[in-house]
């Protein structure tokens, strides 16, 4: 085996363990291999170890191999920060976007979807742990965002999406994980679209999972360092 197929099952098991430690279905977590800085070679092995859903984070990078590797049927989720000049490839490449903070942004993927393409799934990037340095919207503003996007034809709202402050103690990384999850839980009751929660990387699937997460997304343990 190579050693990113290794590496993906030593992650399908740390994904499987934690569910069953929290009485969690194994099912009920999915998991996103971020292919960022790796070529579509290491793409092609995870692929044929049985993983089908990859997530980038820089438009260009993420199309190049979407096109290199179109006779695939793997499914694309940009994770990445969004500017206006770049939504027109998202909307035409990519099935999923993690990572909606403004309804200018939302308006324009919207717009700029192919009308012979399936509605793009949407998830509202949250900024938990109220991070300058980090993107996002507060939980107060969901609900704002949440309705204008569920009003877009060409858009799906699938649910919530967050990257937690690095430098945090296990009780803040749990407290936000935690609060994440009653935000997306609320935003369930309201819009029957929503089933996923997109939170944990390679350090932090695990309390991710304890606290609802639906979808890991995992780079460096399964592809490992980058290094550019
Ligand atoms: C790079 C990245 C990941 C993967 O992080 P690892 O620590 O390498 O698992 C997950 N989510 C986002 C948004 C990223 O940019």
């Amino acid at each position: 085996m190579t050693s990113i197929a290794t590496q993906i099952d030593t992650v399908v098991a740390r994904i499987r363990s934690s569910c069953i430690q929290s009485n969690r279905n194994p099912e009920g977590v999915k998991l996103l291999a971020v292919s960022k800085r790796f070529n579509s070679d290491a793409v092609e092995q995870a692929f044929a170890h049985g993983q089908r859903a990859f997530g980038e984070n820089y438009v260009q990078e993420g199309v190049e191999k979407i096109q290199a590797l179109s006779a695939l049927p793997i499914e694309w989720h940009f994770i990445g920060p969004i500017q206006s000049n770049k939504t027109k490839d998202i909307s035409h490449h990519f099935s999923w976007v993690h990572t909606v903070e403004r309804q200018k942004i939302a308006q324009r993927l919207n717009d700029q979807r192919p009308s012979d393409m399936p509605p793009l799934n949407v998830l509202l990037q949250v900024n938990i742990s109220n991070d300058p340095a980090k993107s996002g919207i507060l939980v107060e503003q969901i609900n704002e965002l949440a309705q204008f996007i569920d009003q877009q034809p060409n858009l799906i709202l699938r649910g919530l999406m967050t990257i937690p402050a690095a430098e945090q103690t296990e009780a803040e990384l749990n407290n936000d994980f935690l609060t994440m999850y009653s935000a997306f839980t609320q935003l369930q009751q309201q819009y029957a679209t929503c089933d996923t929660l997109s939170m944990g990387m390679s350090g932090d699937l695990e309390q991710a999972i304890a606290n609802g997460s639906t979808l890991v997304r995992v780079g460096t343990a399964i592809f490992g360092q980058r290094t550019n």
